[in-house]
């Protein structure tokens, strides 16, 4: 069975990737008063997998809040949506 632990070095690959910005709220990591941590896009309880591509660099609110969501209610519409993906959209268009 595969390690559920992300190594320091993709610890690392992650943030750098982000360049160390939160990928949901785009807060910067050296500013903000909250840790960080590394997010599974898809949740481990849905299959989602400990590779780069599955994961996005979260601060702790975003990381709390998301969970292991990957869709909401969207309170204007009722209709669900679709959370961010990091991997697969681009943020503005998401959040426009
Ligand atoms: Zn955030």
């Amino acid at each position: 069975m595969p390690s559920d632990k992300i190594s320091a070095a993709t610890r690392r690959y992650v943030a750098t990737r982000a360049k160390n910005y939160c990928e949901y709220c785009q807060c910067p990591e050296n500013v903000s008063t909250q840790s960080f941590t590394v997010e599974h896009i898809k949740p481990r309880k849905d299959g989602g997998e400990n590779i780069v591509e599955n994961l996005a660099w979260s601060c702790f609110g975003c990381n709390s809040h998301k969970h292991t969501k990957t869709v909401a209610i969207n309170p204007k519409t009722n209709l669900q949506v679709s959370l961010f993906h990091p991997r697969q959209q681009n943020w503005t268009d998401h959040f426009y």
